[in-house]
């Protein structure tokens, strides 16, 4: 019996990169997952069979797009239909787009602020009413370094990034008596398609080649040298999902390799 067999978790965003670490994490703990996010039918039903079959939990994916609140919500009614409830939910889905700010695309602003700070509130208040009859709950927004300081040209990023943290303590306080925790994590830089997308449009941001910007910028900012990885990511959000960690709640914790103690 894993440690959270007979758990059901919505992961937004988990089609790749660090929301496919938190589901396969999970599921390797015993919980039933909802994934969510975009990709070929093809691979994401790959991806979705090999939960299946390797850690013998159930997994469904929902389509839903992170930019429609009506589709959102009906993500959570999914995994409560299917699994009887929704005990976990984890708001990772998240966009970038690099830019100076007076050539920052109107269109780019609102479509990162809806993904990466918005759907957390359609899927937190989608799903609080579920958790509260359970009295039981985790709710883990992955935010990121840039909540706490800020890179030139990601404005929207950044500004998503420091309302999720906001929300996650506003959450955290609104439901602390009924056994629900709400963190959210803050990862530095780690290597997923997320952060291989930004190399080009930094390189001519900044003028510079793919291996300053990995070596310069990217790892520059981290006195570790070294990415933190999906699977770091994704213990820290399990160990949150455990009893131990019942006390922990309106939290924002770091995993950045030093980048925000400097
Ligand atoms: P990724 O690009 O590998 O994954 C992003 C996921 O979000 C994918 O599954 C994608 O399909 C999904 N997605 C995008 N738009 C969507 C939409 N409209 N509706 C539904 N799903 C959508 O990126 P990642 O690096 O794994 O990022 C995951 C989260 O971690 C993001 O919130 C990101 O801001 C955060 N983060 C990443 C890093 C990093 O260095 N990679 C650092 C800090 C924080």
């Amino acid at each position: 019996m894993g440690s959270l067999s007979g758990k059901n978790a919505v992961v937004t965003g988990s089609t790749s990169g660090i929301g496919l670490a938190y589901a396969r994490a999970f599921a390797a703990a015993g919980a039933n997952v909802v994934i969510n996010g975009f990709g070929t039918p093809e691979d994401i039903e790959k991806e979705r069979a090999k939960i299946e079959q390797e850690f013998k939990v159930k997994a469904i994916y929902s389509p839903a797009d992170m930019t429609k609140p009506a589709e959102i919500a009906g993500m959570i009614a999914l995994g409560e239909t299917t699994f009887g409830s929704v005990d976990i939910l984890v708001n990772n889905a998240g966009i970038q787009f690099v830019s100076p700010i007076e050539e920052f695309p109107i269109e780019k602003w609102d479509q990162i602020i809806a993904i990466n700070l918005s759907s957390a509130f359609h899927a937190i208040r989608a799903a609080v009413p579920g958790m509260k009859k359970k009295g039981w709950g985790r709710i883990i927004n992955t935010a990121s370094a840039h909540s706490l300081v800020a890179s030139p040209f990601k404005s929207a990023y950044v500004s998503a990034k420091h309302g999720i943290a906001g929300l996650t303590k506003t959450v955290a306080l609104e439901v602390a008596t009924h056994k629900i925790t709400c963190n959210c994590i803050s990862p530095g830089y780690v290597w997923t398609p997320l952060v291989e997308k930004q190399i080009p449009d930094t390189m001519k941001a900044r003028n510079l080649t793919r291996e300053q910007v990995i070596n310069d910028v990217l790892l520059d900012a981290q006195p570790t040298k070294e990415f933190v990885t999906s699977e770091q990511v994704a213990a820290l959000a399990l160990f949150l999902c455990s009893d131990d960690a019942a006390q922990i709640t309106g939290t924002n914790l770091s995993i950045d390799g030093g980048w925000t103690a400097a």
